[in-house]
């Protein structure tokens, strides 16, 4: 249901609120008659926890916020700017996911958690929870950049934006590269952790695959601050040599978004287009609820502090953390793959510990697990899949094995294992 003023009114006056004259911003929904989750965020993992829950504790209302009316996949869009696959694989009703496996979803952009009250604000009102899924992924720390230079940070995400966050800027991007005609077109990747870790190097590679098929005289210069996978700069060295330049080991210092200038520690470019990627954090909202962790030092780490076996912010049981957003899993291997798989399984994982709770038994502690399918070279087509799994060793330490398989041969196996995603996501 999309949630029109009237409809609003209509449902926060059946609830006996005075929306109009109250202090109190007007309830969205009328009071919950048992226990209510209330997810925010409809990305991989808001859509997998609101899904299973549904599933697993039939007995709860589980009410879905997110600010977009419809999904779009990371998962997959390089090949969409390629033109290898086509967008209707990629696009999905949100409100049809809701409707086909049963809970509410309201459109709504949420714009602050009280965790005292148990109470999610939006712009049109408050929605009372017992249970918190934040999955909210997450947000590009401009500020790195451009410290509180409000100017800058706009026309850099006018101009300039990377589309590494769900919404209108893959088509932006795609527009740009249309209409790109030559040149240089410089791309930033930002510091670990981020999302997705071969993704950039995926779209350097679609970006000069569609230079030389429409042959356009650009260059694309990758500014690292890692030098690339083995497999990426072999493939960008043997077949794409004029059109890709990797700087590694190049760190960021500024930009100017104005001038089309960025400095790094030892040197200056210009270019004439850019997909500027700055550092990634966790989403804004985890940095209003107080749910960020801190290092030794006392500085926040970036990422929403989570217990990493049973998934809930440290210091809040009734708040889970699913997804890109989370801190550091463990020691021994730091974060876990910011992949849509994982935050999938992690949505399920959250969903059954909340599924125990409710039912007043101890959850069991699970575990995620990651797959990735990446295109390594386009002509002939060859890709890469990145299985990760997880165990708990003895001292109670998550620990990390990571399989990497090449395809010479693909076989359209990421489309199958996209839609198989989606079959459990949207139903
Ligand atoms: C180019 C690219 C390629 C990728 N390829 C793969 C791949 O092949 N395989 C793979 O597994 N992963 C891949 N990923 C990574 C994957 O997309 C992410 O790991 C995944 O989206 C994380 O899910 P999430 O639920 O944490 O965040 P998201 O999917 O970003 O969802 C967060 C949701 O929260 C909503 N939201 C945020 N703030 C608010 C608010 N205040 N109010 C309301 N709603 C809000 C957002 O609109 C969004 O819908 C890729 C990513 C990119 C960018």
């Amino acid at each position: 249901m999309s949630f029109t003023r009237r409809k609003f009114l209509a449902v926060a006056l059946a609830a006996g609120a005075a929306p109009l004259f109250a202090q109190e911003p007007p309830a969205l929904l009328p009071a919950a008659k048992g226990r209510r989750v209330v997810v925010v965020g409809g990305g991989w993992g808001g859509l997998s926890a609101a899904r299973h829950l549904r599933a697993l504790a039939p007995e709860l209302e589980v009410v879905l916020l997110e600010r977009n009316s419809a999904f779009f996949s990371m998962p997959l869009s390089n090949k969409w700017l390629a033109g290898l696959v086509d967008e209707k694989l990629l696009t999905h009703d949100t409100r049809a996911a809701a409707q086909a496996h049963g809970y509410t979803f309201i459109q709504a952009e949420v714009t602050a958690l009280d965790r005292e009250r148990r109470r999610v604000h939006t712009a049109q009102g408050t929605v009372d929870y017992d249970w918190l899924v934040l999955a909210v992924g997450i947000r590009h720390d401009y500020a790195a950049w451009f410290g509180d230079d409000r100017r800058a940070i706009d026309e850099a995400r006018a101009r300039f934006a990377c589309a590494w966050t769900p919404g209108g800027e893959f088509r932006a991007l795609q527009a740009r590269l249309d209409n790109f005609k030559g040149g240089d077109l410089v791309m930033t990747i930002p510091p670990p952790p981020y999302r997705c870790q071969l993704a950039p190097y995926e779209r350097a590679l679609v970006i000069a695959h569609l230079f030389k098929s429409r042959a356009v005289p650009g260059r694309l210069t990758l500014l690292d601050p890692n030098p690339p996978p083995q497999r990426f700069a072999d493939v960008f060295e043997e077949q794409y040599k004029g059109q890709i330049q990797v700087v590694p080991h190049a760190r960021v210092k500024s930009v100017d978004p104005f001038a089309k200038t960025i400095a790094t520690e030892f040197d200056d470019i210009r270019f004439d287009e850019a997909i500027l990627m700055p550092p990634q954090q966790a989403g804004d909202l985890a940095w209003q609820a107080g749910l960020i962790g801190r290092d030794k030092d006392g500085k926040p780490t970036g990422w929403a502090a989570q217990d990493p076996l049973h998934l809930h912010a440290l210091g809040d049981e009734r708040v889970f953390l699913v997804g890109d957003l989370i801190d550091r899993a463990s020691p021994l291997f730091g974060h876990y793959p910011k992949s849509g798989h994982l935050a999938a399984h992690l949505g399920r994982i959250a969903a059954q510990e909340i599924a125990a709770r409710a039912r007043g038994v101890a959850p069991e502690a699970l575990l995620p697990e990651s797959r990735c399918f990446v295109t390594t070279r386009m002509e002939p087509q060859e890709s890469m899949r990145v299985d990760t799994q997880y165990r708990v060793r003895g001292d109670g330490l998550i620990v990390q094995t990571t399989k990497q398989n090449f395809d010479p041969n693909p076989r359209g196996e990421d489309v199958e294992w996209a839609k198989g995603m989606f079959g459990e996501l949207f139903g």
